[in-house]
């Protein structure tokens, strides 16, 4: 296993601000998650950094980046998505030493940050005003103009694809970023920095300052300089986030958490649902925000979806990022012991070999089982001998039996952990899909047109997939929460909104 990164043609302990490598005074330790050995140093950037960036998107806003032509700031984005594409593979590679995700999953994720870039390239020029109907001898119009400089603090578990959404088309609006990768993952981030140089982006237009999020990521919340601030991570942090911003009054765009159901009826093309159902819990070892952890099923198909999932579990093969396998290590030991505690809440019923179609299971598993509400494991991947030790793996888990208000089934995992639901009817999947604190995405399968479309209307999230399901996928969707998810939308035409301002104008003229 090569656990070594490719040669770098940046420093990885430096802050990118101006268009130039700061290298820093202070530094923090970056792990491997596969096998946590440490990987490299980076910059522990704080305040003064921060300022230093935040400057200097503000030079780029009064200089040449606010001077550009929309129909060339698209023409930059494009010379970035073609140099992202053609680095695709050595982005992979970091990000599986850095994330410790597989490296097609790393592949994928450069992709969709070359597509981000491509589609807000396209936007730029394609962003219109209105004239409006106002008072006789009047003309009145609306522009569309950048906030300013934007802050973008970003985590660890899909850094190319929400850097490519919410840097991509804030940039296409015209604003100048200030980035604030996570700790635990950012030599990505930093690999953007050098290609917005090579692509020729006016100095000052991206910056990058890694560092800790009490420190540079509260620094930049804080800052009187900055003008909209897009947080996606977990809700604590959120609320933070969203409160700093109150001191300054701007506005702030929050991707957050989930819950995510996906909803399996009767009459569902359960060949076609299966491998979205756990595809949707295990991608990026369960750590993406709109994993599919809730699985509800009617009671006609229940013990059939659950024995495919279940066996579909025990075939999943874990490993270290590098050799590429279904799932990979968690970010960190940390997260590896919030997983396994809540795993630790069902009772293992998987013994010799995990019988989860038996009937010891299935006889009392579904309808009138007077064991219903305990949560029961039924399912799980094997980990292979020979993991490397100082690795954060855990096994895939499937549980079943808990009831809808289980922490189990209301809490984020946010690791390979899924729990099946059974339900009777449509009112009953709706209450269950909406009984929690969160509301991002749902996937709802079934044959029958009106009741898809019913439910959609229904559900309160974000997103939702009928017959699939796009765990983080859709460059062209528009993306975000209700509820405790988060509020304010990225990804497709509409973030472009939210990374803009309306100007309108009234000219009088008799
Ligand atoms: P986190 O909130 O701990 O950290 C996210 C980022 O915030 C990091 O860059 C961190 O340094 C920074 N940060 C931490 N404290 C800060 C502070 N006081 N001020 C400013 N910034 C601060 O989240 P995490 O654990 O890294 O990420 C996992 C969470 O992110 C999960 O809840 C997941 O669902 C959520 N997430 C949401 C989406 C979405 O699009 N809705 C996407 C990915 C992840």
């Amino acid at each position: 296993m090569d656990t070594h990164l490719p040669e770098l043609d940046f420093p990885t302990d430096a802050c990118y601000i101006a268009g130039q490598w700061h290298t820093a005074a202070r530094t923090l330790p970056l792990f491997n998650p596969s096998d946590g050995s440490e990987l490299s140093r980076i910059a522990r950037g704080g305040a003064d950094e921060i300022a230093a960036a935040v400057a200097s998107a503000q030079a780029a806003l009064d200089g040449a980046w606010g001077q550009l032509a929309a129909v060339d700031r698209g023409r930059l984005l494009m010379r970035m998505s073609a140099l992202v594409l053609e680095r695709a593979d050595q982005l992979a590679h970091i990000e599986a030493l850095d994330v410790g995700k597989p490296l097609r999953q790393g592949r994928a994720d450069a992709v969709a940050l070359a597509r981000y870039l491509e589609f807000y390239a396209g936007a730029c020029d394609k962003m219109q005003g209105a004239t409006l109907p106002f008072a006789n001898g009047y003309t009145a119009l609306t522009l569309r103009e950048p906030h300013g400089v934007t802050g973008h603090i970003v985590p660890w578990n899909y850094p190319m694809q929400i850097i490519g959404r919410s840097v991509g088309a804030a940039l296409a609006m015209g604003n100048a970023c200030v980035l604030k990768p996570a700790e635990e993952a950012c030599l990505t981030a930093l690999a953007l920095g050098q290609i917005a140089t090579a692509a020729g982006l006016p100095p000052g237009a991206l910056n990058i300052v890694p560092g800790l999020g009490e420190e540079a990521g509260a620094a930049l919340c804080a800052h009187a300089g900055v003008a909209h601030l897009s947080f996606t991570g977990s809700v604590g942090t959120g609320r933070l986030v969203q409160t700093a911003a109150a001191r300054h009054t701007i506005p702030v765009t929050l991707e957050l958490g989930g819950k995510s159901p996906q909803i399996v009826f009767d009459d569902a093309d359960l060949e076609a649902a299966l491998p979205f159902l756990v595809n949707a819990g295990i991608q990026n070892a369960g750590q993406t925000c709109s994993a599919a952890s809730r699985i509800l099923v009617q009671r006609g198909v229940y013990e059939q979806v659950a024995t495919r999932m279940a066996e579909r579990y025990r075939a999943l093969r874990v490993g270290p990022a590098m050799d590429d396998l279904d799932v990979g290590p968690l970010i960190s030991g940390r997260q590896l012991g919030v997983v396994k505690s809540y795993i630790d809440l069902a009772q293992d019923e998987t013994d010799g070999g995990g019988s989860a179609t038996s009937s010891s299971y299935f006889g009392h598993g579904v309808r009138g089982d007077t064991r219903e509400g305990v949560a029961r494991v039924i399912a799980q991947a094997s980990l292979p001998d020979g993991l490397p030790a100082g690795g954060h793996y855990v096994a895939p888990t499937l549980i079943a039996g808990c009831l809808p208000g289980h922490r189990l089934a209301q809490e984020e995992i946010f690791g390979p952990v899924q729990v099946l639901l059974p339900f009777d009817d449509e009112a009953e999947a709706l209450a269950i899909a909406n009984g929690t604190d969160y509301g991002l995405v749902a996937g709802v399968w079934t044959r029958d047109g009106s009741r898809a479309l019913r439910l959609a209307r229904k559900l309160r999230c974000g997103q939702v997939f009928i017959n699939n399901y796009g765990a983080g996928g859709g460059i062209e969707l528009p993306f975000g929460g209700v509820k405790h998810s988060g509020h304010g939308r990225e990804k497709g035409y509409e973030a472009l909104y939210g990374f803009s301002t309306l100007k309108t104008i009234a000219i009088h003229h008799g």
